[in-house]
């Protein structure tokens, strides 16, 4: 094999990137990992600045029946603690550590909506039906990071009891496909309780997995010393299996009848498989089929167009925030992974027919308009905060504080500000806003500690990763999904139009996250070593 072939080359080293390698370099196959950025990781790392210590993607990770199983496989010890969540609304912050405290969100709920009790009933009775049909979903070990052949108790102990459950589950399931605004409509009347149920919600996220968040909440977890370490973890072990480590390196080329890649700097890579695990409209814009035969060449096309129309999720806004204020005035208030909204009121549709309207004549829009379009949309709505010393203290500097706080972000409202040519003074007048709302509500002491604070938009998103709109779990939610998004067929999920290339991560399956990431990179690894045999 001369220099530059492999066995096996992979686009992108993220999380499903990173889990590709790992497997393929532990069955001995000659893999090269390809990354644009100096770092791995993608949207699962972490960084530090003047001693502070963030998260540049994903807060805290859940397992899900994925990581924990796939740390085990591949021999990986990673110490991890509990990332407990709070919610807040106005005054009234919770803490939500075992399916109990759902009682507490009860309370929570017919405090500031009496007059809704019974809805409020019925919603948690659904929630609660949820979180059995999730004990059942992760309540094994997946199965994909098990050796079948030889762990005989698993299968005989496990499995099998497991798979007719499971198919009863998946049945539910699906017949809860519908967006979750949709859903609530059905089971709540009050547009603003439904917003506090539901505004930190991708749009038309399926109803089935937006409520299961509250299950997720509870399987939180955060590695000391931060996310990154899961993916310095998975990088180190493919140095250990003997794979390749490509960082700096953009591929921006693929020739599928070559059967080769070429990057920024036009040295190209020969592969006989070949996984994409980032942007998959990249891929089909910078792949040429010439040489192929005529169905492949019409299929390619097919897929192609449906990618194209697509769309990715709403974006985020991250703002880091650097306090000279001790960690213990945050932990009395809340948990370090908070949900917090700060008025009852809700989003209604500030966020999305406002925005919109705003967005579709922006050209003729004064600044102001924004702005006070602005003020609404930031006092209205929900913000995740994390607060990484609180997971792990070693994080932040003596006696100070990181933070981070976002939001759901419409990316196209900061492509035009950018073409308008105000996008700093637009991320300062966010800042200003979020740091005002959040000192006027829930951290009063914030407002005068903070010694530092920077921010990412969704444009930055899209720079750092090339994620199309900045999505940062892949497609957006529509009725038409271009990949697979139905559980039961999710082995399927890693296929492509183009002959000996697979795809893996976010936008291999919908909907995605962390552990739909994972999973995607080892059935990639799966297919590429089947197919060898
Ligand atoms: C703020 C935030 C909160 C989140 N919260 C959660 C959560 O609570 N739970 C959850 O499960 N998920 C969450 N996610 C989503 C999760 O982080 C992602 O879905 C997951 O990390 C995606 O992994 P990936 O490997 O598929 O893609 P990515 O992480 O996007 O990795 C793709 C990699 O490919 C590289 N790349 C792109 N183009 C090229 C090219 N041409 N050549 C070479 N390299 C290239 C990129 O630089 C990147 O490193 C969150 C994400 C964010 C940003």
């Amino acid at each position: 094999m001369t220099e530059n072939r492999y066995n096996t080359i992979v686009v992108g080293g993220g999380i499903a990137g990173l889990t590709s390698a790992a497997y393929l370099s532990r069955a001995g196959q000659k893999v090269l990992l390809i990354e644009k950025n100096k770092e791995f990781g993608g949207l699962v790392n972490s960084f530090s600045r003047n001693g502070f210590h963030f998260e540049g993607g994903v807060r805290a990770l859940e397992d899900a029946g994925i990581i924990f199983p796939m740390l085990k496989d591949l021999g990986i010890q990673l110490e991890v603690v509990k990332s407990p969540v709070s919610l807040g609304i106005g005054k009234d912050v919770i803490g939500i550590e075992t399916v109990k405290d759902l009682d507490k969100y009860r309370e929570l709920l017919i405090k500031l909506f009496p007059e809704s009790k019974s809805e409020i009933d019925n919603f948690l009775r659904i929630i609660r039906k949820i979180m059995k049909h999730m004990e059942v979903l992760y309540g094994i070990e997946n199965p994909v990071f098990k050796d079948l052949i030889k762990d005989r108790t698993f299968i005989f102990k496990k499995l099998l009891p497991w798979l007719p459950r499971f198919i009863f589950t998946v049945g539910k399931i699906n017949r809860m496909n519908m967006p979750v605004e949709d859903y609530l409509k059905t089971v709540v009347k009050n547009p603003s309780l439904r917003d506090m149920i539901s505004q930190h919600f991708f749009k038309n996220t399926p109803a089935f997995f937006a409520l299961s968040y509250f299950s997720l909440y509870i399987d939180y977890f955060y590695p000391k010393g931060g996310v990154g370490k899961l993916s310095d973890a998975l990088k180190n072990k493919i140095t250990e299996f003997g794979g390749g480590l490509k960082p700096e390196t953009k591929i921006i080329e693929v020739q599928a009848d070559n059967k080769l890649v070429i990057d920024q700097n036009n040295l190209s890579y020969n592969y006989d498989n070949l996984i994409w695990a980032n942007d998959l409209k990249s891929l089909y814009k910078i792949t040429s089929t010439e040489g192929l035969s005529l169905k492949i060449k019409i299929k390619f096309e097919e897929t192609k167009s449906s990618m194209l129309q697509s769309r990715g999720t709403d974006s985020v806004f991250s703002l880091f925030l650097e306090v000279d204020e001790p960690l213990e005035s945050f932990r009395k208030i809340a948990h370090g992974h908070f949900f917090y909204t700060p008025s009852k009121t809700g989003l209604g549709e500030t966020h999305r027919e406002e925005l919109n309207k705003l967005l579709h004549d922006f050209g003729n829009i004064k600044k102001e308009e924004i702005l006070a379009w602005l003020d609404k949309f930031t006092k209205l709505n929900t913000y995740e905060i994390s607060i990484p010393g609180l997971k792990d203290p070693e994080l932040v500097p003596p006696g100070q504080t990181g933070i981070i706080i976002s939001f759901l972000a419409e990316y196209d409202l900061f492509k035009e500000i950018r073409k308008a040519g105000w996008l700093d003074e637009f991320t300062v007048e966010i800042e200003n806003r979020m740091i005002n709302v959040l000192s006027e509500s829930v951290y009063p002491m914030l407002k005068d500690k903070i010694i530092g604070r920077f921010s990412f938009t969704p444009l930055h998103i899209e720079n750092r990763v090339g994620s199309s709109e900045g999505a940062i779990v892949g497609w957006s939610f529509q009725k038409k999904m271009p990949v697979v998004n139905k559980i039961q067929i999710s082995d399927r999920s890693v296929f492509t139009a183009i002959p000996s290339v697979y795809q893996a991560g976010q936008w291999a399956y919908s909907p995605a996250g962390v552990p739909m990431s994972i999973l995607t990179g080892k059935l990639a690894a799966d297919k590429v070593l089947k197919n060898k045999i």
